[in-house]
C-alpha cells in the first residue's frame, strides 16, 4: 500500500479552487459560541478553544479559515460558566491543539473544571510531537486519572511509531481512556485495508477507534473529499474485515444538529 500520509500537510494549488457547498465555518462553530472561545453544541458538554496554535497545519482542517486570535482569561470564563451551569458533565479542550499550551496554562484549565466532570483532550501531539509528553505533563495528567479522555487524531497507520506507543502507554498507566478519531481523506486513507490496519495498530497501542468522519466542507479542502457513495462502500468493506470493537463510528457533523449524525452503510 502506498503511503501518502504526508499529503495531509502539503499545500496544493487545489486549495485555491472555489467549490460550491464549501464554507468558511462548515460546522457552525460561530453560532455555537456561548462566550468567546467557549462553544456548546451538544447537551452536557462544553468545547473550549483552549489554544489557537497547532504543531502542524493539516490542509483538510475544518477550522483552517477561522480567525486565529488568542482569547484572554479563558480558564476564568470557563470556571464562571461551570459554577452556574450544573448540567455540564464534560469539558472538551480543543483548538488548535490544547497541548500547544504550556503546563501552567493547562493546569489553569484543569483547576477551572471541578470534579467529577470529565476532561476530554483532542490533540494530534502523540504522533506529530511526541516529545511534548514530558514527565511533567504526564504527572499533570496523572492528577486527572480516569476523568481524562484523550482523543488522538490519527488518519493513517504510518503515523504511529514506537514514540507514540510510549506516549499512549504512559497515558494509559495514568488512568486515561484513549480514543482515536480520523477523517476519511481522498488519496490518503480512502481504502478499507488502510483503515483496518490503522484500527489494528491503534489497538496494539491501547487506543480504540472512535470516529471516522466524513470530511467537513471547509473552503480549500474539496480535493480531500471522498464522494459519499464511495465512502459508504469503503466503510461497508471495513466492517467486514474488522471485529466490531475495532470499527469506528462513521459520522458527519451537520451544523445545528443536536448530535453527530451516524452514516448508515
Ligand atoms: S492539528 Fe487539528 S486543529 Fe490543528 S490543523 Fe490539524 S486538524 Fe486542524
Amino acid at each position: 500500500m502506498r503511503d501518502n500520509s504526508r499529503k495531509q500537510f502539503e499545500f496544493s494549488e487545489k486549495e485555491n479552487a472555489k467549490v460550491r457547498g464549501f464554507k468558511r465555518d462548515p460546522v457552525g462553530d460561530k453560532e455555537a459560541e456561548i462566550e468567546s472561545g467557549i462553544l456548546q453544541k451538544y447537551k452536557g458538554r462544553l468545547l473550549v478553544m483552549a489554544s489557537n496554535k497547532c504543531a502542524v497545519h493539516c490542509r483538510f482542517c475544518f477550522r483552517k479559515n477561522m480567525q486565529k486570535e488568542s482569547i484572554p482569561n479563558l480558564p476564568e470564563k470557563l470556571r464562571k460558566i461551570l459554577e452556574k451551569d450544573k448540567s455540564i458533565k464534560e469539558v472538551i479542550l480543543s483548538g488548535g491543539d490544547p497541548l500547544m499550551l504550556c503546563n501552567s496554562e493547562l493546569q489553569a484549565f484543569f483547576n477551572a473544571i471541578p470534579k467529577p466532570l470529565k476532561i476530554r483532550i483532542h490533540s494530534r501531539m502523540a504522533t506529530v510531537l511526541p516529545n511534548r509528553f514530558t514527565p511533567a505533563l504526564q504527572s499533570l495528567f496523572k492528577q486527572l486519572s480516569s476523568r481524562l479522555i484523550f482523543v488522538a487524531h490519527i488518519n493513517h497507520p504510518s503515523e504511529l511509531s514506537k514514540k507514540s506507543e510510549r506516549v499512549f502507554s504512559s497515558l494509559s498507566k495514568n488512568g486515561a481512556m484513549l480514543l482515536n478519531q480520523s477523517v476519511l481523506l481522498k488519496g490518503i486513507n480512502d481504502n478499507a485495508k488502510i483503515l483496518a490496519e490503522l484500527s489494528e495498530k491503534l489497538f496494539s497501542q491501547r487506543v480504540l477507534p472512535y470516529y471516522l468522519h466524513q470530511l467537513d466542507k471547509a473552503i480549500g479542502t474539496a480535493h480531500f473529499e471522498v464522494p459519499i457513495k464511495k465512502a459508504k462502500e469503503i466503510f461497508k468493506e471495513l466492517k467486514e474485515i474488522l471485529p466490531g470493537y475495532l470499527v469506528p463510528r462513521f459520522v458527519r457533523e451537520i451544523k445545528g444538529k443536536k448530535s453527530k449524525i451516524w452514516i448508515n452503510c
